[in-house]
């Protein structure tokens, strides 16, 4: 059984080199993610290009995510590195403050507006919310408040607002330069951290654009108010991420199980991807093995239809990366033969279909879900009637047939969509059939007898022209 979820991994120092990254695409790694908040632009050149090596040793296509770092909003340095805070202490935040100042009265913060963003009773978290502390008075830039906890806090930790409502837009000078650095890099995904907005999400794909990449957007959702704004983002990306890190801290982790639920599912019924992501295996940063709590929020995920899930911390640093993503693709696989209700889905049964290869895709998966096929064949130029296709439940394969690379590699975060490489021979178009069965065949995908669907265009090479379904025996060429 092939497996259906995909598996995003995250690169960093315990997976970076080539041997690691084998076994890591052996184990079923489908997107490598690049975080560019940590590592300069020399890293993320060099690990892409282990990555590339690697996939190609493993006669596999991966698709590579580059991870913006956005406004994170995060206090300076103390002149001691770190301070040690107790329940009621007098704490202040100050944007004037000077860059190494900070001690056990306070500490400076990277953001020239903070004091206008925060009145007296607001909640601050800091470090991932290991720290609280409460407004108590603003004067000026100095905001002062009280510690609610006791904690050690340390140089650059990060700051939410709980409940979120801090300005900073999403896009950085430092986000800037890398996208233009994805699209030299010729990223297949760029996600975008932070983002309030629609328009966010749609001014980071203009400077893409303007680089020269036509890479799919990742919007991370980990701010409040972009739950508040959740269908102008949607609509504005091609890949939803549920970035569960940042996001529950802003909304308390209570609620985060729910709007997850949420998201995945407003996310597929708009046709778009979604991402599960961050403290999915946290545990096996140490261990070689996951909790029965990790186990079962990976299958949750999985059952609610994700089209991936995402390590961070597991590989990027972990002790254990390739028994990570060996985890994941055992949990994921054992998950889905549990599927919800499929097969009779009546997914959009009541819409009206716009485009032709939508329309085609929606008949081949009803067709094959009715018949029972044994499996779906596109030939497909940009991935987009795969992508239709996937957005209906089922356990049928879905093979992406395409020549670009580019398609391959998109396809990866689809679930249960796999990349063929395959070459239309226009000289022979009577030897078509015959050609996709024998690769089907020679990758024992099928065998000979099977039922399959097949959708095509005319095989003009123009994208978005699937406009016709065949339903066909798979016959052996001797
Ligand atoms: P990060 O984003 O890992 O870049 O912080 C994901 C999250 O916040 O969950
Ligand atoms: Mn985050």
């Amino acid at each position: 059984m092939l497996r259906r979820t995909k598996i995003v991994a995250t690169l960093g120092p315990a997976s970076d080199d080539l041997e690691t990254l084998r076994k890591m695409i052996e184990a079923g790694l489908d997107v490598a993610r690049l975080n560019f908040s940590h590592g300069d632009a020399d890293d993320h050149r060099r690990r892409a290009e282990v990555l590339r090596q690697a996939a190609k040793e493993c006669g596999r296509e991966v698709g590579i995510m580059g991870d913006l770092q956005g406004p994170k909003i995060r206090i300076r340095r103390f002149a001691n590195h770190s301070v040690a805070l107790a329940c009621g202490d007098k704490f202040f935040l100050d944007s004037a403050l000077g860059l190494m100042d900070g001690n056990q009265d306070g500490v400076g913060v990277a953001l020239d507006t903070l004091h206008e963003d925060v009145k007296v009773g607001d909640v601050l978290l800091l470090n991932d919310g290991l720290i609280t502390l409460q407004v108590a008075s603003v004067d000026g830039t100095r905001i002062h408040t009280t510690v609610m906890n006791d904690g050690i806090l340390s140089d650059h930790k990060g700051i939410n607002l709980k409940g979120g409502g801090l300005s900073a837009a999403a896009l950085t000078d430092i986000d800037k330069s890398n996208i233009k650095l994805a699209a030299e890099m010729d990223l297949d995904f760029l996600a975008v951290s932070f983002v309030r907005n629609g328009e966010d999400v749609e001014e980071a794909r203009r400077l893409l654009t303007e680089a020269g990449s036509d890479a799919l957007i990742v919007a991370k959702v980990e701010r409040a108010e972009a739950v508040v704004d959740i269908d102008s983002i949607i609509e504005a990306s091609d890949v939803i991420m549920v970035a569960r890190g940042d996001l529950g801290v802003e909304m308390g982790y209570a609620e985060l199980t729910g709007i997850q639920k949420k998201l995945i599912r407003k996310t597929r019924k708009a046709h778009k991807i979604v991402i599960t992501a961050t403290q999915m295996m946290e545990s096996m940063i140490q261990n070689p093995i996951p909790t029965r709590a990790e186990v079962s929020d990976v299958s949750n995920a999985v059952m609610d239809g994700t089209d991936a899930v995402m390590l961070s911390g597991e590989t990027a640093v972990g002790q254990y990366p390739v028994n990570a993503i060996e985890a994941m693709a055992e949990v994921a696989l054992g998950a889905e033969k549990f599927p919800l209700p499929m097969g009779m889905t009546s997914h959009r049964i009541n819409d009206s279909f716009e485009l032709v290869d939508e329309a085609i895709a929606m008949a081949a998966m009803y067709t094959a879900n009715h018949m029972g096929a044994k499996a779906i064949i596109a030939l497909t130029e940009s991935g987009s009637t795969t992508r239709w296709m996937s957005r209906i439940r089922s356990d049928m394969p879905i093979y992406a047939f395409t020549p670009h690379v580019r398609t391959s590699r998109r396809v990866c975060m689809y679930r249960g969509v796999h990349p063929v490489s395959f070459e239309i021979d226009p000289s022979n178009p009577r030897r078509l059939y015959q050609d996709i069965f024998d690769k089907l065949l020679e990758n024992e995908l099928v065998e000979v007898n099977d039922l399959a669907i097949l959708t095509k265009g005319d095989l003009d090479g123009v994208s978005g022209s699937t406009n016709a379904m065949k339903i066909i025996k798979i016959k052996s060429s001797s």
